[in-house]
């Protein structure tokens, strides 16, 4: 193939990859219909582990994810559900890997790899009709003590979720999961050094008096702050709330 037919074919799929995310872009904004989202399982680490954690997924492990979004939305005044939730089982393809401690180049070369991935990845998968795409990295808590981050493209409408293969981390998974939702939304991180929530912005309470020990966590502050130097991470979405900050990043109408 010549140079130039690979450069116009490489430009068409750009053009078509931008255009399709300028749309969802504008309806994510709206809020006047509900926004479909699918969850994708991948065994990350080829493990057992993660393998008979995948197989005994299912939807029910994500309710928590669409009943906190529209509990949340409905405080804001969005009369629909916000979004609903499905599940579309395990992925044998797995997506391009974020650079471990890449530099900002490197970042945005992966965050293009992976656009082109979940496009080629979509296009292909006649069932897929949902409007964002969140791809969930199963690995065994067994070998792995820490996970990288997790990465949502901010209004990008697709997330890569680094999640621990465990019942006992089903919970704090789905924290991460809907952290990374909510930055396919448009939302901005709000935690600072160490993980640290910065206030007032990434605090569910920040205006409590005495101000610590937080009781639960803003969604983009991540964590509850229990001192000026030290957060939790939840258990689970029912310690967790969307502040105004958040709030009026994803456009929800705040008084
Ligand atoms: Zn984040």
């Amino acid at each position: 193939m010549s140079r130039q037919l690979r450069y116009l074919i490489l430009l068409l799929i750009l053009v078509l990859v931008v255009g399709n995310e300028t749309y969802l872009k504008w309806k994510v904004a709206s809020w006047d219909e509900s926004l479909q989202v699918r969850i994708y399982a991948i065994n990350a680490d080829n493990s057992n582990a993660s393998n008979s954690y995948i197989n005994r997924l299912r939807i029910s492990d994500f309710v928590a994810i669409e009943k906190f979004v529209n509990r949340e939305a409905r405080r804001y005044g969005i009369n629909i559900d916000a979004i609903r939730v499905s599940y579309g089982g395990e992925l044998a393809d797995v997506p391009p890997q974020p650079p471990v401690s890449g530099s900002a180049i490197d970042n945005i070369i992966w965050s293009l790899k992976f656009r082109f991935w979940a496009w080629f990845r979509e296009t292909e998968d006649e069932h897929n009709d949902a409007d964002i795409n969140l791809y969930v990295n199963y690995f065994d808590v067994a070998t792995r003590q820490s996970l990288q981050h997790s990465a949502g493209l901010r209004g990008g409408l697709i997330a890569l979720i680094n999640g621990f293969a465990d019942r006992s981390y089903r919970g704090s998974n789905n924290v991460v999961i809907t952290h990374e939702l909510m930055h396919t939304f448009g939302a901005s991180d709000k935690y600072g050094r160490g993980n640290q929530p910065v206030h007032p912005d990434g605090f569910a309470d920040p205006f409590q008096d005495p101000l610590y020990p937080q009781t639960r966590a803003e969604i983009m502050g991540g964590r509850i702050p229990v001192n000026a130097s030290k957060a939790k991470m939840p258990d689970s979405l029912s310690d967790v709330v969307v502040n105004v900050f958040t709030a009026s990043e994803i456009h929800w109408p705040v008084k």
